[in-house]
């Protein structure tokens, strides 16, 4: 027995006006061409769970890409289109991304047994989606715009705050759904239900995370290490065994949790200061992730998320930055100068940097790299390379290692001004002649 429930008015209450043109205008043009339009997924979802999210995603039960091109041109925006995939996403003149995909019946052949019944289409691009509460579609065709059409028990599940695959093929289909699972259920703190659990325990046993691309898995693992409640989601990886099948090395310990945790503090408090530069917050989990591997171990890490030579060569560099630092620091005993944090610190990628303060229990360190971040970092100094071209220093490497001095030297507060600066670099300058006659 189904649901009927119009949701047209929390629709219009919760929505911006842009999103709301946007959809009856998809809806009225859907009505002109005589086909049915909804607005599908993760939309739809988070619209009942009242959280706002802008990303549309558009089934049509017609050609998608000419509907696409129509919408575009409809609304100032332009087309672009996967023909492959009958997909296309229309970008709309202030950056607003809709895509638009077609639910066709011929489309999806399941393994998984059908009904013989003939199903509509917007049911079957429904069913082959990955959890019910990411498989509701509201229609927005005028006549009935707000309709919600759920065939799967979707507002049922998300009442009881339950993740439920559509059935139990599910993760055999596609083993990247382990993590969203989990993704969700941390996130939005559902819970997944008893039958898809044992689905998801299942899949792990048949090894099916295997199965799984490096470039689909670091796709996955990203996101959920951009996600808030890192912590518990890797924690509940871990659980369910997720990243010992990732890789055995992967597995969590209590080092690492802790420093999970205190990332995760260290990051809303960056966060909240600094919107520059911006991190690769994932990063840095991962760095935390896989601490103690060895250099020559973390090679298979590697092999495993399928990195890039030049993601490959970036992480390799970062964790060796990190190294060096922290050794540098870890065996400070009396207390550094501001040039000397600036020293230490700076050859080392901000995701580094946020690292080393999360893992060390020491006040002291902890603060030297708090001052770093909020401040040395970003002091300026008064003079260029100009200046040196000026004071006539043929161009080369002492330029930045001059102006560096300078940075260094104001860091400690021996230069105050432009014009002592001036001075330390002609001195400078003086000197290095000096050694180049002698
Ligand atoms: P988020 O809020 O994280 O963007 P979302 O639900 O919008 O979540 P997307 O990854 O953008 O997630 O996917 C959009 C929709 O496509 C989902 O709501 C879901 O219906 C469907 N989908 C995405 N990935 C899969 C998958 N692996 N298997 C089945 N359906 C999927």
């Amino acid at each position: 027995k189904k649901q009927e429930r119009n949701i047209r008015n929390i629709m219009r209450n919760r929505l911006p006006n842009k999103i709301l043109d946007i959809l009856e205008t998809a809806g009225e043009m859907a009505a002109e061409i005589g086909t049915e339009a909804y607005v599908v997924g993760g939309f739809v979802r988070d619209v009942l769970l009242t959280k706002s999210n802008l990303d549309l995603d558009l089934v049509v039960e017609s050609d998608g890409i000419a509907f696409a091109k129509k919408l575009a041109k409809r609304m100032d925006g332009r087309a672009k289109y996967h023909r492959k995939f009958k997909t296309a996403v229309v970008i709309l003149p202030d950056g607003q991304r809709v895509d638009v995909a077609t639910a066709r019946l011929e489309y999806y052949e399941y393994p998984a047994a059908l009904p013989t019944v003939e199903l509509s289409s917007i049911k079957m691009d429904l069913y082959r989606r990955d959890f019910t509460i990411n498989a509701l579609a509201v229609h927005i065709n005028p006549s009935s715009f707000g309709k919600l059409v759920d065939f799967f028990g979707s507002q049922r599940d998300l009442k009881d705050k339950t993740i439920r695959v559509l059935h139990a093929l599910s993760f055999v289909e596609d083993p990247t759904r382990i993590m969203r699972a989990i993704r969700f259920e941390q996130r939005f703190d559902f819970k997944i239900g008893g039958q898809t659990l044992n689905l998801i325990k299942n899949a792990l046993k048949l090894n099916l995370i295997n199965k799984l691309s490096g470039y689909r898995l670091t796709h996955e693992m990203r996101i959920i290490l951009n996600e808030a409640n890192v912590l518990r989601s890797i924690e509940r990886m871990n659980e369910l065994g997720v990243l010992e099948a990732i890789h055995p090395l992967m597995e969590l310990n209590s080092a690492r949790s802790q420093v999970i945790a205190e990332l995760e503090r260290l990051m809303s408090w960056y966060s909240l200061l600094y919107l520059e530069p911006p991190l690769s917050v994932w990063k840095t989990y991962f760095l935390a992730m896989c601490m103690g591997v060895s250099k020559a171990k973390m090679e298979q890490i590697y092999d495993r998320f399928s990195f890039s030579p030049s993601e490959r060569r970036e992480f390799i560099h970062l964790r060796d930055a990190v190294f060096w630092a922290a050794g540098n620091i870890m065996n400070i005993k009396q207390e550094m100068k501001p040039s000397e944090i600036y020293e230490t610190l700076s050859p080392v990628p901000l995701e580094g940097v946020l690292f080393i303060m999360a893992r060390t229990k020491r006040e002291m360190i902890k603060k030297y790299v708090s001052q770093y971040l909020t401040s040395l970092r970003l002091k300026t100094i008064d003079v260029t390379g100009e200046d040196l071209k000026d004071l006539g220093l043929e161009p080369g490497p002492l330029y930045s290692e001059f102006l560096n001095q300078v940075k260094l030297a104001c860091l400690d507060g021996k230069l105050k001004g432009r014009d002592e600066q001036i001075q330390f670099l002609k001195d400078k300058i003086k000197k290095s002649e000096k050694t180049k006659g002698a």
